[in-house]
């Protein structure tokens, strides 16, 4: 591998490099940081560094060829044919790659230079994680995001892009707020300007640092506006400054990628901050929305909720649970929508076997506007548009439509005359690939139909020749065959062989081989001619509609996406009907006071796991409201404070997505900031220093919750001694209750907290459930009113297995403890002490250590000199001054 390096890096510097390497050093400057995958033939080749790479990700044999300054030249290579694979590998791996092909055939490059010439090749395209059409490469449930950060102006704005759908969207954000948006979109690529603060901030693994001058806002407002063909930006938004940076990076980052040929873009969505809910990194994985703690998409909230029966639906249905609405009635009006599908089964059904039975249009639209536009893509517009069609008139003649159903249902007209055009010119299932041919139906073109009679009938002539040839030589074995090299040739078996070699027979030698001979003849040459020519025409004429219907269907984008759009949103919709029937799951209502009133809640993930062990879920109730907005949940361990935490959180994010919710009644208030935190014990998984993690992660609540918020902080605290545990818990409820007045359920197992009932009004103790029998832990999972009697430690260490002589040990220090506490007062004696107000102990915390008096403190009067005397005297005069100028 060193060896390699050293040859790649000494390149250009070396004596004499062959025409190709020059070739290949030229293309490798221009895309230093991807593997260069350069053609040759019908293989991509890698070489030094690249191969070397490749070769490890791909698992495959690392060979060499040729010398470069005196050391062999690593390579390795890949068949053309199967490059996708490969690619999605190497992508997978964390590589970006440069393909280079020829631009020219070796005859062209003969004609250009003599025969010597090397043929032109060029970088055609970058292939990145973040840019990817290819259905191969792409997870058709999941959005594949490119993000680009800017600032500008003092401002800072994100813009994001799924170029597989078109989707687009820019908006500002805070720098402390870009990890939150960055785990709602979960990008594949993020593209920063060099040097910028923001190249610190996000995961190598995703990092792509471009020129800063790509980032030029005045530069980017030119470029959005010949993209979208308009004159001003105005239609679109008023963008600042950071705003079209970040677009203009993007964009050209996307044509630097697609070397010019700019992919399938929207008009950029303006997101506003305030339509969200607010949700950071440390709350989407703590409630697990869209990935579990183990990072799979099992086990999640998104999992455990999608019956989409799209892949666009899948998409959509992350992005609205990534991002829950602020608007009451953007929210009724999904939720119309999901009890209309929800009241009705035979509507609900019928919707979604016509959904299943369609394309993915989008991701198909995706590749038509890069220009890798398929026959098969052709096909799934026209399939898709299609039955768009059909459920527009189905859908048109129900009765009592919510609006948002009237709102989608313009979406799908509009497209006859494509559909219609589609539907005549393409075979009922196209193929992937043109080259071959073969896509475009009969009766479309009478040109291309009589090219290819003629093809026919030189094929049935052929045929007719095999059959002729056999009766006149006598040989029933001979027969015709076609190859890519002799073309149509008569193959006899070896024996027969010599017959037909005679100077007269009417057969002309073409190849022996082990156990056959290859001839060719007159007539059979003449109707090969025909096929040849005729087939070649044909595949021409093909070719040619093919690049007219593409162009068609990249003229209609924008009226196609949005009926891929409302496609998906249906999905949506129908599958979250589908959800809350299986689950029994209630229709969310909505107050003006923030409140959350939750009768029968469940945690949809847990129920399911439950299930599956045939063991039943226990229902809980929730009630916040201004007055009683923080509840402090205390219990045994295992008896679901942590469960019930998240199931109300997870419920508050299910109604504003617009989704029914696991309960039997809810109604809440809007939330415009969630939060949910876990004690770092709990944690320990995560593998950081979690007490840390912790602290930050509960700072960030308390300097950015507002009254509308929920705050969901489970056994905060934790992950210290219990004396300093006790205080920041005890500390973090008061500021919570105090200064925050949001809602917040505060699950805890320091008994101690519960005195704090006493001076917070809207504070009330709950507890969840446990008993002891016959000596046994009952764990009830029922959530009670006041606090826990005992904390049932031990007996959840027997429950686990901890062998009886431990578990008697334990009993037995405890009960010292115990007596100990009784005597002294115990761990929370001195909390009667506190002061009453937060703000009194904050100047304590104020008042430095005074170090004068300590110098006096640690002095031993009767032990001094005179002289040590006078020393001394200057000493505390020192430290007066230094403690005066501090
Ligand atoms: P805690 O936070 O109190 O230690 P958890 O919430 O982690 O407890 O719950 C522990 C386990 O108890 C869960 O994994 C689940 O299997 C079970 N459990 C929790 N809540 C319920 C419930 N409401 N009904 C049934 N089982 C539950
Ligand atoms: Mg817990």
């Amino acid at each position: 591998m060193a060896k390699a390096r050293t040859s790649a890096k000494r390149s250009d510097a070396s004596s004499a490099p062959t025409p190709m390497m020059v070739q290949y050093f030229a293309l490798k400057r221009q895309a230093p940081d991807c593997l260069l995958f350069y053609r040759m033939g019908d293989f991509f080749e890698l070489f030094f560094d690249d191969a070397v790479a490749a070769a490890e990700t791909l698992d495959i044999a690392l060979t060499s060829r040729g010398e470069h300054d005196g050391a062999p030249v690593p390579m390795c290579g890949v068949p053309v044919h199967a490059a996708e694979g490969y690619l999605a590998r190497l992508i997978k791996g964390g590589h970006r790659v440069a393909i280079a092909e020829q631009v020219e055939t070796p005859a062209e490059a003969k004609a250009r230079g003599g025969s010597k010439t090397l043929v032109a090749r060029d970088i055609v395209r970058l292939v990145t994680a973040g840019t990817l059409t290819e259905d191969a490469l792409l997870d058709a449930r999941s959005s594949n995001w490119l993000v680009a950060i800017a600032e500008a102006s003092g401002g800072c704005a994100l813009a994001a892009a799924d170029i597989s759908t078109g989707t687009f969207e820019v908006g500002e954000v805070v720098a402390s707020e870009i990890d939150a948006e960055l785990a709602r979109l979960g990008p594949s690529e993020v593209i920063v300007a060099e040097g910028s603060p923001f190249e610190a901030m996000i995961d190598p693994a995703l990092l792509c640092a471009r020129p800063t001058a790509s980032f030029d806002s005045g530069k980017s407002e030119a470029a959005l506006k010949t993209l979208f063909g308009v004159a001003t930006l105005d239609g679109f938004g008023d963008f600042s400054r950071a705003e079209r940076a970040a677009m203009g990076g993007l964009i050209a980052y996307l044509d630097h990628a697609g070397r010019g040929a700019l992919p399938l873009l929207r008009p950029p969505v303006q997101r506003r901050r305030a339509a969200h809910m607010l949700i950071d990194a440390a709350t989407r994985e703590s409630l697990e929305i869209a990935r579990s703690q183990s990072g799979s998409r099992a086990g999640s909230l998104l999992a455990c909720v999608d019956r989409s029966v799209t892949g666009a639906g899948a998409r959509l249905l992350a992005a609205d649970l990534s991002a829950p609405l602020m608007d009451r009635a953007a929210i009724d009006d999904r939720l119309a929508l999901v009890q209309w599908l929800h009241d009705d089964e035979g509507r609900r059904i019928a919707l979604r076997d016509t959904l299943r039975s369609l394309p993915d249009i989008a991701r198909a639209l995706g590749r038509i506007a890069a220009s890798r536009g398929s026959p098969r893509d052709l096909g799934a517009i026209r399939d898709g548009l299609g039955g768009a069609r059909l459920l527009r008139e189905r859908l048109a003649l129900a009765a009592d439509r919510p609006a948002l159903l009237d709102a989608l249902l313009p979406a799908f007209d509009g497209h006859g005359a494509l559909v219609d055009t589609l539907t005549r010119a393409l075979v009922p299932s196209p193929p992937t690939e043109s080259q071959n041919g073969g896509f475009i139906a009969e009766g479309y073109d009478a040109a291309l139909d009589a090219l290819r009679a003629t093809s026919g009938d030189a094929r049935r002539a052929i045929a007719a020749l095999e059959a002729g040839y056999r009766e006149t030589t006598g040989i029933a074995s001979l027969k015709i065959k076609h190859n890519a090299v002799l073309g149509y040739h008569v193959e006899v078996p070896a024996k027969h062989g010599d017959r037909l070699m005679v100077a007269d027979s009417g057969f002309t030698h073409r190849q022996t081989l082990a156990g056959v001979v290859r001839f060719n003849a007159p007539a059979l040459h003449e109707e090969a001619m025909k096929v040849a020519q005729a087939g070649g025409h044909a595949l021409a004429a093909e070719q040619a509609h093919l690049e007219e219907l593409l162009g068609e269907v990249a003229a209609a984008k924008d009226r196609i996406t949005a009926a891929a759009d409302a496609l998906a949103r249906l999905d949506v919709a129908a599958g979250h009907a589908v959800r809350a029937v299986e689950g029994g799951w209630t229709r969310p209502g909505f107050a003006d006071t923030p409140c959350l009133e939750i009768e029968g809640g469940r945690h949809p993930v847990v129920e399911a796991a439950l299930a599956t062990r045939n063991e039943r879920f226990v229902a809980n109730d929730c009630g916040l409201s201004r007055e009683n907005r923080l509840w402090l949940v205390s219990g045994p361990n295992m008896g679901g404070k942590s469960t019930f935490l998240r199931q109300n959180a997870l419920i508050v994010l299910l109604a504003q997505a617009g989704s029914y919710v696991p309960a039997t009644r809810a109604r809440l208030g809007l939330v415009d900031r969630l939060f949910s935190r876990v004690g770092a014990s709990d944690n320990l998984a995560r593998g950081r220093s979690t007490f840390m993690v912790e602290m930050v992660e509960t700072a960030a609540i308390l300097t950015q919750a507002t009254p509308n918020s929920f705050v969901v902080l489970d056994e905060v605290g934790r992950g210290t001694s219990t004396y300093d545990g006790l205080a920041l818990a005890w500390a973090v409820v008061e500021a919570v209750h105090d200064d925050l007045a949001c809602r917040c359920l505060f699950a805890t197992h320091y008994h101690e907290l519960t005195r704090l009932a006493e001076r917070c009004d809207a504070l009330s103790l709950h507890h969840v459930r446990a008993r002891e029998w016959k000596g046994d832990l009952v764990l009830l999972h029922e959530l009670a009113d006041g606090p826990a009697d005992r904390s049932y430690g031990l007996a959840v260490a027997k429950l686990a297995g901890v062998p009886p002589h431990v578990v008697a040990r334990a009993k037995s220090v405890l009960a010292k403890l115990e007596a100990g506490r009784e005597k002294t007062g115990g761990l929370a004696a001195g909390l009667d002490d506190l002061p009453l107000f937060a703000a009194a102990l904050a100047e304590v915390e104020d008042e430095k250590p005074d170090a004068l008096r300590s110098e006096l403190a640690a002095l031993d009067a009767d032990a001094l000199t005179p002289r040590d005397a006078l020393e001394l005297v200057y000493r505390l005069k020192q430290l007066a001054s230094e403690a005066d100028a501090s």
